[in-house]
Order: C-alpha cells, then structure tokens, then sequence
C-alpha cells in the first residue's frame, strides 16, 4: 500500500485532510507542520479553532510540545466559510468541538478548490466516535490516524482516558486529567 501525502497546492481541485488521534498522539503538531510549510510556499493559510478551546492562548493553537501557529476562534462553522473566502489552505484545530455543519461547511471549501487540513480527536473519553469526526473521516481524501503511547504498557495508544470523575463529554483545559491508552488498558470510567 502507498501512503500518499499532500505535497502542493490543489491543481483546479480541493480536498479535505484529517488528522484523528487520542490525546497525546501528536495532532495539533501535525496540523502545524503541514499548515507552516504552505506558509513557506507563499500560500494563503488560514487556521481556525473553535470558541471552547481557550487553553494556552486565544489567538493561536498550541500544540502539547509548544509549537504554536495564529489563528481566528470562531463559534460556528459558518464563520469559517465567511473567513476563508480569500484562503488557499484553511486548517481546523479541535474539529470534535464543532457541529455537524461543519461537514457542509469543509465540503463546500473543498468544492471551491481550496485544500483543508483538520485535525481532532476521533474518540471520546469512554471511546465513543465523537462527531463530527466520522462524518469527516467519511468525506476527507486523505486521512491521518495519529498514535500515542500507552502510560500503562507502552503500546500504541489510541485512546484517551480519563483519570478524574466527572460525566461531562470534555473537560477542557485539563490534560493532566487525561492519559493516552491502548485498547487493552483503557477502561470506561464510572
Ligand atoms: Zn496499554
């Protein structure tokens, strides 16, 4: 099998790329790689991330490991079409954050010939696909599922626990709440 990676500007097309992983596997980090080196080829990126996620700074994302990219927070999906409009390369942090309408929203770029680049996690703490990452996992051309390292074992993890009670879908904020795990090794909190 050939893994194909996105070189270059889209030639008369868009596409959509996702980036899905657990905690810890290298997301956001992924997202940036790609999106400074369409800033280097004097493309013109624009990164957005959603309202919820104000940890580390509001008009950046931020990876675990510090690297950091500017970028708009919006509330809804169709702020981000409304902002792109002069976009070739559009990227989405924390895409789990954001409604279904997304999907209408990165197809209808993608339609326009522009390449968006997503990023979030495909599973919830109880290791529930967490929409709308399956929708986008279905409509991208190329997709990227990041690995971590199990805390526990040291497999590959590609899941998050949760290591604090709470019944909330998402505690933000809070990554020393959570830890990166395999399969065999994560367990559901009560
Ligand atoms: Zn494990």
């Amino acid at each position: 099998m050939m893994e194909f990676t996105p070189h270059s500007t889209p030639k008369n097309t868009g596409w959509i790329e996702v980036i899905a992983g657990c905690m810890f596997s290298g997301k956001t980090e992924e997202l940036i790689r790609r999106l400074r080196r369409a800033r280097i080829a004097k493309q013109n990126v624009v990164v957005f991330k959603p309202l919820i996620d104000n940890r580390y700074s509001n008009t950046e994302i931020v990876s675990h490991s510090e690297q950091s990219l500017p970028s708009i927070t919006v509330e809804t999906p169709s702020e981000i079409l409304e902002l792109s409009k002069n976009a070739q390369v559009i990227g989405i942090d924390e895409a789990q954050f954001f409604s279904n309408d997304l999907v209408d929203v990165v197809n209808k770029l993608a339609d326009e010939g522009k390449r968006v680049v997503i990023a979030g996690l495909d599973l919830d703490y109880r290791g529930i696909p967490f929409e709308p990452m399956p929708q986008l996992l279905a409509v991208a051309e190329y997709i990227t599922k990041t690995l971590a390292i199990c805390v526990c074992c040291g497999n590959p993890a590609d899941r998050t626990q949760r290591t604090i009670h709470s019944s909330e879908r998402v505690i933000v904020g809070a990554a020393d709440s959570y830890e990166a795990r395999c399969r065999k090794c994560h367990y559901i909190p009560e």
